[in-house]
């Protein structure tokens, strides 16, 4: 049975998980970083080399920085090599990220049912990374924006129909829900208490072996209930 707690008014994300071993720290294991332990490395190769990989995987990849176009061939390796389908376009363009969308770092949606947009200037800026060493995701790695956006789009794909009514309805996890997922996978889910970004947090920290689903059966639990990607574990 897991134990969490919500914190309390005014406490430090940090210290709650420094004193309470049932929060994801628990459950990280840096040693295990799933770029650590493949090795993977892309960066002695051009922006042109990074296309024609997302290419040859099935992924038109418009992106003028090199920097992303890396980040976005070591998801793509890493979700390959775990047997996930990947979207077929991924636009890395400013143009999309005006106005309402400007601090978003990507997004999916279902008008587009196969292409993800990323915001190359939040993906790669330095204020973000600050972000995820806050705690605030449930990864603390440069790619998790691209992760939590092709979870949507796996998430979507998996039932289409029933990811439209969670997004027409913003569907809320249940109180009791988030009581048990406490700050696991950071304060982005339980601020927002929304099920589609619960699903794209837990499925980002368990692909990339951050969290073990098998070790948070009770939010394991939670995230099949809710149709998330399948995970084979
Ligand atoms: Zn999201």
């Amino acid at each position: 049975m897991l134990k969490i707690s919500i914190l309390a008014p005014g406490q430090n994300l940090i210290s709650y998980r420094a004193q309470n071993n049932t929060g994801s720290q628990k459950y990280l294991n840096h040693e295990q970083d799933i770029f650590v332990k493949k090795k993977i490395s892309f960066t002695s190769n051009t922006l042109n080399d990074h296309v024609n990989y997302a290419r040859a995987n099935g992924v038109e990849l418009d992106c003028k920085l090199t920097e992303l176009a890396e980040m976005v061939c070591r998801t793509i390796d890493v979700l390959k090599n775990k047997n996930f389908a990947l979207p077929s376009k991924i636009i890395c363009d400013i143009s999309y990220f005006e106005g309402k969308n400007a601090n978003r770092k990507g997004f999916f949606y279902n008008g587009e049912e196969n292409t993800v947009f990323l915001n190359p200037l939040a993906c790669t800026n330095s204020h973000f990374g600050q972000l995820f060493s806050n705690n605030s995701y449930s990864t603390n790695f440069k790619e998790h924006p691209i992760f939590h956006e092709i979870a949507h789009f796996l998430h979507y794909k998996q039932n289409k129909e029933y990811y439209k009514s969670l997004k027409a309805n913003k569907t809320k996890l249940e109180k009791s829900e988030l009581k048990i997922i406490g700050y696991t996978l950071g304060d982005y889910v339980i601020e927002k208490g929304n099920v589609l970004e619960f699903i794209a947090e837990a499925f980002t920290a368990f692909v990339t072996n951050h969290i073990n689903p098998e070790k948070v059966p009770e939010i394991y639990e939670i995230y099949k209930k809710y149709k998330g990607p399948e995970i084979k574990v």
